[in-house]
Formats: C-alpha cells, structure tokens, sequence
C-alpha cells in the first residue's frame, strides 16, 4: 500500500512540503487548513528573501531557497522572483560590526554580498537617500515574491501533482498509538497517516499539546502596508532597513510596501485553533511612526497614500533559528516552525528539507541545529512561562 503523509496548515510551508513530497515521488499527499489556503502569515508577508543569514545551516538553506524561487519563477504560471536589484541589507555604525563579522562565513560558503558605501547606494538607486554614515550590505541573488502570486501558483501546482487539499478542516489532535503517531483527529475523525507534518506556525503549542510535546515557540505580531499606486515607480532593491526598524519595497503596481516591527508589544499567545489573524486589531500608531522614521532614507513615502495593511504573527523559537525535523521520541512526526521574519523566504528549502525527512528519512544537509529536540526541557517551560516583548526576541530579518 502506498504511503500515506498528512500535512496540517496551508501556508507556504505546508505547501512546499506538498509539493516536494509529491516530487519526490512520495504515495499519497493530504493538507489540511482549518480556514482557507494562505489564511495565516503566509499571505501577508512582504515576501522579501535574502540569503545572508546568521548560522552556518541558515546559509547553506537559504541558498537551496533562493535557488528554488528562481528556478520557480521559470516553472510556475504567473509567478515572478523580482531579482532584478537583489536584496538590500542596510546598518548603521552601531549595528555593522555584527554583520561584519559574518561576511566569513559567507566567503567560507560561497555566498556572493557587495559592500555598498551610502554614496554608492544612492549613486545606483536615486530614489534612496540613505544617511552619510550608513553601510550597504547587497545580496545579488535576494529578492521578493509577491505572496498573493505565489501562494495561488503554488496551490494550483500541487493541486495537478494530485495532492488532495481539504480546506476548513482543523486538526483537532495528533493521534499516537505507542511511540509512533498514527493519524489525525479531525471532527469528522480519524485520518490515518503513516508521517504527520506540523506547519501551523503560530496554532503550534495547542497542537503540539495533543501528543504531550512543547517547544519553545512564541509569537509576535507584526505589519505591512501597501500604498496606492505612485505617480514614478519605485526602482529600488527590497531594503532590510534595521537602522529603522523596518523593511521597504517595491510592489506590484507602481506601489510600494513598507513593513515594521513593533519592539514594545508583548509576545500574543495562541490558545486555540479557531483563533484567526483577522482578530488581531492593527495599531494606528504604527505606520506614522514608521513613515517618520523612513521619510528621510526613502523620499517617495512621503507623498503616498495607503491602500493596504496586513497584519500578522511572527514565530520565534528560544534560540531564534527555525525548528524543523522530526521529533525523537514520535516516530513519523515532523514540524517546521519558528522560521522568525523569514518564513517565506525559507519555504522553498523549508518545504524540501520536511519531504526529504518524511521520504527519505534524512536530508541532504546537516540540519541538527534546527532539530526539534534541541531544547531543554527546564528552560522550554520557563520559556513559555514569561511575557517577552518583541524588541527581547532575536532579530532576525527575512
Ligand atoms: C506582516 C508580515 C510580513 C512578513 N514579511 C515577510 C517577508 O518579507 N519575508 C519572509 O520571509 N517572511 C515574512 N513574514 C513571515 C512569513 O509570513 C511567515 O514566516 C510564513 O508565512 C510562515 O508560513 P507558514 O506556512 O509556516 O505559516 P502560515 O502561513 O501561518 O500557515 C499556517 C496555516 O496553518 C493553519 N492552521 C493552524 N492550525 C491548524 C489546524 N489545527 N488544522 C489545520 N490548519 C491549521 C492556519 O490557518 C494557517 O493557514 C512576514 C509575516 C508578517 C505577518
């Protein structure tokens, strides 16, 4: 009988892992999303991908990522990975000497960066105006996905490749017999499944709690606006701006998109799974204070009007790297979360690597510093247990 893996949440992770399941030439494919395809994070993210990350595993993932979005964009209808201008990394005097001090690691793995003077970053792309003592750090194979496009060719994709899709259908527990999970509770029963995939992001810690497992997962809320459209197009790369505590790029449209964390607000706890995104109320506060912050460095804001905001989750783990592998102690269980800012940009490697486990029953590269089981127990609880606002979290930028 051929093998059965059932896939909880529709988002890009879920997606992804869908789709190399299936490539991979893996039996038969169930995912599950308890509202509609792209109802989480997923379709409101900027989409914006770089490959200069912080670790070793990160690195080496990330170019599989990036890799994937180009090659993507070749394959699928009506997606485009927007590489034209790569990807920006900005940094102030205070903040350059901790990304310096990676450039190694990534001449030890051959990942390409230009160091970019303030003068140079302007003289390439008029429309930015960055302070005189700020360093530009340009990723050449970066760039951004629109979601919407992305999410919509994704789910089309795997739809052909004859993965079996169930919209509005919540898992309500992880069925275990032993030390093996056996299928899915759902309320219209059981499905059985020889491999499970978690990639339900922020609803983790409930589900989780079905088969006694916790990690150290917690969430943050975080936004994006989208202007109308700009009288001259905004030519400019994706810009990771952390002098300004936020992100900007161009948009479908003439439009441009800005993004911005919110260091003062407290981590949001997920409780229960019929919790929805749309219940998070925005902060009016949010985008003034981000367009004062960026009116100087990116004149165009200062003459838009808004059109769209997006709000959403991020997921951070204790240690701020993603987690992804199988569980242990669970055989046949698998997650892949915690994927900080930077989820859509992971989930073309994300997706591989969770297929590869659940296939092949190892990856093609060493991802023990993503392991699930990396954590301690002790440390977990007391994890869980605290209040952390946003600005405590390690920030790590798409
Ligand atoms: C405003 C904003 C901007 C962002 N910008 C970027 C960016 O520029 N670049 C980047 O790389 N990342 C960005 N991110 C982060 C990125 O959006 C996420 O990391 C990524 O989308 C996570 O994808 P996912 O599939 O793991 O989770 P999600 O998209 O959240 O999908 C999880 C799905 O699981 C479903 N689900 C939950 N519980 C259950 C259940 N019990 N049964 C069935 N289904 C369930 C949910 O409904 C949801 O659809 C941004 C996020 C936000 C909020």
């Amino acid at each position: 009988m051929s093998r059965r893996a059932i896939i909880i949440g529709g988002g890009v992770t879920g997606l992804s892992t869908a789709y190399h399941l299936k490539r991979l030439g893996y039996g038969d494919v169930t995912l599950l999303e308890k509202d509609t395809i792209g109802a989480g994070s997923s379709s409101r993210a900027g989409g914006i991908s770089t490959g200069l990350l912080w670790s070793k595993t990160g690195i080496l993932a990330r170019k599989t990522a990036l890799r994937r979005f180009r090659e993507m964009s070749r394959e699928l209808d009506s997606y485009v990975f927007h590489n034209e201008h790569g990807c920006l990394g900005l940094f102030s005097p205070e903040l350059w000497p901790a990304r310096e001090a990676l450039l190694p690691l990534y001449d030890e793995y051959d990942v390409p960066y230009q160091i970019l003077s303030s003068a140079e970053i302007r003289r390439r792309w008029p429309q930015l105006n960055p302070e005189a003592d700020h360093v530009g750090l340009l990723d050449p194979l970066g760039g951004y996905s629109e979601p919407e496009e992305y999410l919509a060719a994704l789910t089309a994709e795997i739809r052909q490749l004859g993965v079996r899709i169930i919209e509005n259908a919540t898992a309500l527990e992880l069925v275990t017999e032993g030390d093996r999970v056996t299928g899915v509770r759902l309320d219209t029963g059981v499905e059985p499944a020889d491999a499970v995939v978690v990639a339900n992001y922020a609803w983790i810690l409930p589900l989780l709690e079905t088969a006694g497992i916790t990690i150290p997962a917690k969430t943050f809320v975080h936004q994006r606006y989208v202007s109308k459209p700009l009288p001259t197009p905004f030519a400019a790369p994706p810009v990771n701006a952390d002098p300004y505590l936020g992100y900007v790029r161009p948009a479908a449209g003439n439009r441009i998109l800005i993004g911005a964390e919110t260091p003062d607000r407290d981590d949001w706890k997920v409780g229960e799974f019929g919790f929805r995104l749309t219940e998070i109320a925005d902060d009016p506060t949010v985008l003034p204070a981000v367009l004062a912050r960026f009116g100087d460095f990116v004149p165009a804001l200062n003459n838009a009007e808004w059109e769209t905001r997006k709000v959403g989750l991020l997921s951070f783990s204790m240690d701020g790297e993603p987690i992804l592998g199988p569980f242990g102690a669970t055989e046949g269980l698998f997650v892949g979360v915690c994927f900080h800012s930077g989820g859509f940009s992971y989930n073309p490697a994300s997706g591989y690597y969770l297929a590869e486990f659940v296939a092949n029953g190892r990856t093609s590269i060493d991802l023990s510093a993503f392991s699930p089981d990396r954590f301690d127990a002790a440390q977990t609880a007391g994890y869980l247990a605290s209040t952390v606002p946003q600005r405590n979290a390690a920030r790590r930028r798409h």
